[in-house]
Order: structure tokens, then sequence, then C-alpha cells
């Protein structure tokens, strides 16, 4: 079923793409898209819906606990979003500025998301994946942790802006938690946080910082998983489970639904995506309502 539905979908998305021709730009997208879906079924699940990817593991149906699919875009809808966050001359993705309070960020209009996680987690590189569409976009990369002592805009088109936090925990800023805390609890168009805690490890005594900063201010967030090519998938799979219990037993604004994602083999990217582009009021998936 699952299979045929792909078979459909992939028919479909070339279709669209020989109807508009080359002269639409937007659909460029669905070209560098097209690659992903010439992979075979498994490998494209595995890229596409890591966590989808984990459920073979399972007798069908064994794991409820486990919220696979809450949030379950066509591969027609991945390939919209990407459009999203291709740069082009009437889609600029830049980098706009950094700020250190929130009194000095930019008065933007436009829908916020905001990426945070503690030093190493995998944050530069996750928004480097993000922005591989887009690479004139420069988002340091650094093998030292704590580098980023400052919030950085990121403007991507007329679409929304995304937010790089300094990271916390080794060598955080000691204004960290002022700056962040302010940030979180007052920038009225932020529409989600995304968490960023690391697979291979789990959540760590640093990651409650930002845990409780989201639930004391009942900010929507979301938890993504970074590194899921470093673990083996037994490990991985534990984590996972792990992070969902905590999740569904100890979090109120935490999406119930976890994002696994790799920056170094693009897994869970593509989807991520889909999610920003629907969050942000620039796509809509049907059958998913956000609040
Ligand atoms: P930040 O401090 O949170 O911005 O973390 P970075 O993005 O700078 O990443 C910290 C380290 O983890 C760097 O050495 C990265 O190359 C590595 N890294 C980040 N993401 C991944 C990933 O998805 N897979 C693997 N294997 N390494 C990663």
């Amino acid at each position: 079923m699952a299979a045929r539905r792909l078979r459909l979908d992939v028919a479909r998305l070339f279709a669209v793409g020989a109807e508009l021709g080359s002269g639409r730009r937007a659909y460029c997208t669905s070209q560098a898209f097209a690659e992903v879906l010439r992979l075979p079924s498994k490998q494209l699940t595995k890229l596409v819906f890591p966590l989808q990817e984990l459920e073979r593991h399972f007798v069908p149906g064994s794991r409820p606990d486990l919220h696979l699919k809450i949030f379950d875009p066509s591969l027609d809808d991945i390939a919209r979003a990407e459009s999203v966050f291709t740069a082009s001359s009437r889609n600029r993705i830049e980098y706009l500025s950094s700020a250190v309070r929130l009194d000095h960020a930019p008065d933007l209009r436009r829908p916020e998301v905001c990426f945070i996680g503690r030093s190493n987690v995998g944050k530069s590189s996750l928004i480097k994946a993000l922005f591989s569409l887009a690479p004139e976009v420069e988002v340091r990369v650094s093998k030292k942790p704590g580098h980023t002592k400052k919030m950085n805009f990121f403007k991507v088109g007329k679409y929304f802006t995304l937010v790089d936090m300094p990271g916390y925990g080794y060598r955080a800023p000691e204004d960290f938690v002022d700056m962040v805390e302010t940030y979180l609890k007052e920038r009225k168009n932020l529409m989600r946080t995304f968490l960023l805690v690391d697979s291979v490890v789990g959540i760590q005594k640093t990651d409650n910082i930002a845990i409780e900063m989201c639930e004391e201010f009942s900010l929507p967030y979301v938890m993504v998983l970074t590194k899921i090519d470093k673990s083996s998938k037994g490990h991985l799979l534990k984590q996972v489970l792990q992070i969902q219990k905590f999740v569904d037993t100890k979090t109120q604004g935490c999406f119930p639904q976890l994002f696994p994602v790799s920056a170094v083999t693009y897994s869970g990217i593509h989807l991520l995506k889909c999610f920003i582009a629907n969050i942000t009021g620039n796509l809509k998936t049907n059958g998913f309502q956000f609040s």
C-alpha cells in the first residue's frame, strides 16, 4: 500500500514538473528532489522518513507510544516545501543580522522559527543542511564548542525568518539566559522553537535549561534529534524510545512527534523543511492542522 502511494506521488510529481516546463523557477526544486525520488523505496524512506524506517523493527502497530505519523506529508508536499528553501532572484535567502539583545533584533513581521541547543549538538550543521539549496548563505560550522555567541537572523525569502540561537552548556556566553530567555518570552512573531538533542547521548542535564524555559513560557516547541548517522540502529531506537517517553510524560508544549536528522546523510532534513514550511503558514499539508 505504502509503495503504491509512493509510486503515485512520484508519478504525479514528475507530471507536474513536465507540465510547468523549465521556465518556472520554483519547480527546479522538484528537479533537485527528483534525485531523491529516484531512490529505491527503502532508501527513500530512510532518507525522507527516518522515524518510519525504525518502524520496520517493530511488529506493525505494536508501539502506539512512538508517534510516527502525526505529521505525515506526501512527497508532493515535501517537494513543494523544497521550493521555499531554494534561493533564487525572487526568493532571497540570506543572513540578515546578529544581535546580543532582543532590542537589537531586526523588527520583522514575518513568522519566525528559532533553533536552540547545547554547544556542539550540531545546530550550525543542521542549519547549513536546511540551507543547502541556498549555497551562498554563510552559516559557520566550527569544531570548537560554543562559537555562536549571538542570535543570528536569516531571511528565507518572503516566507519566514530563521534564528540561530547561541549554544548553551559548555562555554556558553554568560548572558545566555538573559538573552535567550527574553527572546523566547517576548518575541511576538516566534512561531516555533526547535530544540536540538544529540541522538547519540540523549537528553543531557544542560538540555533541561532549554526544555524548562520552553515549558515555563508555554512555548510550542519541537524536539529534533541530531547526528542520527553516528549510532547503530539499535542504539538509535533505544534513544528515540527514551526521548519519546520523556516527551509524552514530562512535557506539555513539545510536539509529540520527534524529528531525527543527520546533517551528514541529510536523513530527515526534507521532512523538517516541510514541517517548517507548514508551521510558518507557507504550506498546507493535507489533513494536518497546526494549533
Ligand atoms: P553547534 O555547536 O551546535 O553549532 O555544532 P556544529 O554544527 O558545529 O557540530 C558540532 C560537531 O558535530 C562538528 O564536528 C560537526 O561536524 C559534527 N556534526 C554535526 N552534525 C552532525 C551529523 O549530523 N552527523 C555527524 N556525524 N556529525 C555531525
